[in-house]
């Protein structure tokens, strides 16, 4: 396989999901991270294909010209994916700690593409619901089913001076406007496609030592239904679907190879869900998680009257991706967190 990619975020939860399945598929792809430490684990992690992987450094994604060496491959780049853009609320003390790296870091990267790489013909970047969804109105009668065509209303000042979620909802907002207003001004000579995933769940592809580093959706997934109490009450999380991280990876190299998917925008959901139903899939076949998953309700749906849900037609029909049942993705999540927090707590005996 000749192809030759370059990958933003391939150190992360989805980005190493991308890059697993790149490398699975035969292709070869650099790896663009922000040191050389995090770029040396990529290399650990898949130490099997190593001949298939390079590395480069960018220090500071929203410094201008960033990625100017970076998107010059040699062999040339004929994909770029950007999965690169913060998504934890740890140690963040300004709102703009979500806001810059997302909107510059997706300019930074469109610019120098434009300038310094004639060979790429697309760049595929991972959105996200937030850029949908209108999360002051999460139920309505009749409830709303979202579809390509809507768009976060939210405001920069909402963003920059609201709690640090509303800053990360608008991070991916503010970037996706600016990308396909830059793709209409700028006109390059590669097309863009912007996917848009909800929640985000699964095992994961990248090394971790401890429960407290894992990503903001799993680990969010674990203190509300796997680390909580039989009695606590059922949480609710306002993002009403979810997508496995291996079927948003295989969204991602359809839309490298499928041509009409070129400056197009998806919404990347597989089903609506509830914390209930993960719950009452974690009771029924985790014995060990019983006095630990809220129990709720078995059997009914927590979500709230009216809650809205999303649309995934078009993924399907143009991208054709069949998505994993919430079961198997539960299952599966499972299985590997309570692995990772078995040998964290092995290696502290
Ligand atoms: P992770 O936190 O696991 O990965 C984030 C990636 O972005 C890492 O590679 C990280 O590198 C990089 N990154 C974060 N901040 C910066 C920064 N300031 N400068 C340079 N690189 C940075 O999160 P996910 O894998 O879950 O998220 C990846 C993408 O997917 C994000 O764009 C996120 O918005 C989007 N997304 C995620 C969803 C989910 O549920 N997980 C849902 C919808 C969208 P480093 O290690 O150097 O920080």
């Amino acid at each position: 396989m000749s192809r030759r990619v370059l990958l933003t975020g391939g150190n992360g939860f989805i980005g190493s999901h991308i890059l697993a399945q790149l490398l699975d598929s035969g292709f070869s792809v650099c790896c663009a991270v922000r040191t050389q430490e995090k770029g040396d684990k990529i290399l650990r992690d898949f130490a099997v294909q190593q001949d298939q992987l390079a590395i480069t450094i960018v220090p500071n994604i929203v410094a201008p010209e960033a990625y100017r060496d970076a998107v010059q491959g040699t062999p040339p780049f004929d994909t770029v994916f950007h999965a690169a853009s913060p998504f934890t609320y740890r140690d963040v003390q300004n709102n703009l700690e979500f806001l810059e790296p997302a909107i510059k870091g997706m300019l930074n990267l469109l610019k120098a593409v434009k300038d310094n790489a004639p060979s790429v013909k697309r760049v595929i970047w991972t959105g996200s619901c937030a850029s949908v969804i209108d999360y002051d109105q999460l139920t309505s009668d009749p409830p709303k089913i979202y579809t390509e065509e809507d768009w976060n209303p939210i405001t920069w000042e909402e963003a920059a001076h609201g709690d640090p979620s509303k800053a990360y909802r608008a991070s991916k907002l503010f970037a996706e406007r600016e990308a396909w207003n830059f793709m209409k001004e700028e006109k390059p000579h590669y097309d863009l496609v912007t996917l848009c995933p909800p929640a985000t769940f699964g095992p994961l592809r990248h090394s971790i030592s401890s429960i407290g580093d894992l990503n903001e959706s799993n680990s969010r997934l674990w203190k509300l239904c796997f680390d909580s109490t039989k009695d606590a009450p059922m949480p609710y999380i306002p993002v009403h679907t979810y997508v496995d991280v291996r079927d948003l990876a295989a969204v991602q190299l359809k839309a490298m190879t499928v041509p009409e998917a070129g400056n197009q925008r998806f919404l990347v959901c597989a089903q609506q869900f509830g914390c209930q139903d993960i719950c009452d899939i974690l009771r029924s076949r985790f014995a060990e998680l019983s006095d630990r998953t809220p129990l709720g309700k078995p059997g009914t749906s927590s979500l709230p009257p009216g809650a809205y849900s999303v649309d995934n037609s078009k993924v399907k029909r143009l991208l054709g991706v069949e998505f994993r049942t919430l079961a198997e993705t539960v299952a599966d999540v499972a299985c590997c967190l309570l692995d990772i927090e078995h040998t964290e707590k092995q290696a502290h005996h």
